[in-house]
């Protein structure tokens, strides 16, 4: 049986990974500051613990892993990495993350190395038009991120790939672009833009008023977690070192993904323009390379995982109002931890912990 660490469990994409290595019969498992919030996790074991401290890699590499999954990260949507606020927190947690892990790599010696990259790698300059973003994997130099979160993962993209070629450490670095589905952050600040305009209108009654940061015109992909868990296992089963985009090439306005979310739902649904932090003018996937190099590409069409994550988000908000006892109104939550669990992400409860 194949063993296999998660890191980042706890999270979106780590949770679901986690299902799905459980499906594939691996021995997996995770680590994070918390458990899953929305589902128990199929773990064969689920270590808590901060991946920034040194010391805890002993005891989450007490057994010989063939694969290790580092998806761990201080991060959040663009009212978490845009607006400048958190920058100093995210580069110094995530660069320690990605230190501690290569060296644990080294001294443990697993077989394999996935690190979850970031579409935010590429350079402003070839996004500024929204219609013809450039997102090939090689237009990632010279480098011009908008934000210290790319920068951070171009520095860890580096120090893997250092690692492959000084110590032999094998890697896989994949560049997922805007991966939503159910069971991912939908309400705190941490949220994606897919989550985020869901809820929006989901609170809202036909003929109601989204508010839309920009103008809406900013151009965007977005990619299925099952899809991503796809691509993910493809490339982990590859001999591809380089790093590859993991998105979709359906590309659509902001304005475009609000009428396709208002349609599933059934409204009518205004839209305000209000400032807010918006990232680059264009992003797409460029999918060239890693149809070439992995003959994978994403199957489903946005409306339809849309559909299924609109209607995973009604629901939380339907729970949420439920618990609260006022059926009908639905106060924008703050996440509470389940009964019994330590408060776990770091906005929630440890921001000051997880302050540099
Ligand atoms: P997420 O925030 O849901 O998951 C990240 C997890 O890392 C969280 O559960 C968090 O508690 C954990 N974590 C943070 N600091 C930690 C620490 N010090 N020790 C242990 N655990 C810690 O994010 P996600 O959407 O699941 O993303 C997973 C990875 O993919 C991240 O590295 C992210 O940067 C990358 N990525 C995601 C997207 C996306 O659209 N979701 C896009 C590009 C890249």
């Amino acid at each position: 049986m194949k063993r296999a660490l998660v890191c980042g469990a706890g999270g979106f994409i780590g949770s679901h990974l986690v299902k799905r290595l459980k499906k594939e019969s691996f021995w997996a498992r995770g680590v994070d500051l918390k458990y899953p919030e929305f589902s128990p996790s199929p773990a064969d074991d689920f270590v808590i613990a901060d991946l920034r401290k040194p010391d805890v890699y002993e005891r989450i590499y007490n057994v010989q892993f063939d694969e290790v999954y580092q998806l761990a990260a201080d991060m959040g949507g663009a009212g978490f990495i845009f607006t400048g606020e958190n920058d100093a927190q995210i580069i110094h947690n995530n660069a320690l993350i990605n230190l501690n892990t290569v060296r644990a790599c080294l001294k443990y010696n697993p077989s394999k190395v996935f690190f979850s990259s970031s579409a935010c790698v590429y350079s402003e300059y070839n996004q500024a038009d929204p219609d013809n973003p450039n997102c090939s994997e090689g237009s990632a130099y010279p480098a011009a991120p908008d934000s210290e979160y790319g920068w951070e993962k171009l520095f860890s993209e580096r120090l893997y790939l250092t690692y492959h070629r000084n110590c032999g450490l094998n890697v896989r670095i994949a560049r997922f672009h805007n991966i939503f589905g159910p069971e991912g952050a939908w309400t705190g600040g941490r949220e994606k833009a897919p989550a985020a305009i869901c809820r929006k209108i989901a609170m809202q009654n036909s003929g109601g008023t989204v508010e839309i940061w920009g103008d809406g015109r900013q151009t965007r992909s977005f990619l299925y977690i099952d899809e991503c868990l796809d691509g993910v296992r493809r490339l982990m089963d590859s001999d591809l070192t380089e790093p590859v985009n993991i998105g979709s090439e359906e590309m659509v306005t902001i304005n475009e993904l609000v009428q396709c979310v208002a349609k599933i739902a059934g409204k009518t649904i205004h839209r305000k323009y209000i400032d807010g932090p918006l990232g680059v003018r264009g992003r797409n996937s460029d999918n060239r390379l890693v149809r070439e190099k992995l003959g994978w590409e994403p199957k489903s069409k946005l409306e339809d995982s849309l559909r299924i994550t609109y209607h995973w988000i009604e629901d939380q908000i339907d729970l949420m109002s439920r618990q609260k006892g006022k059926p009908g109104k639905y106060p924008i939550i703050t996440k509470t931890p389940g009964r019994g669990e330590r408060a776990a992400t770091p906005d929630y409860a440890d921001v000051e912990d997880l302050k540099p």
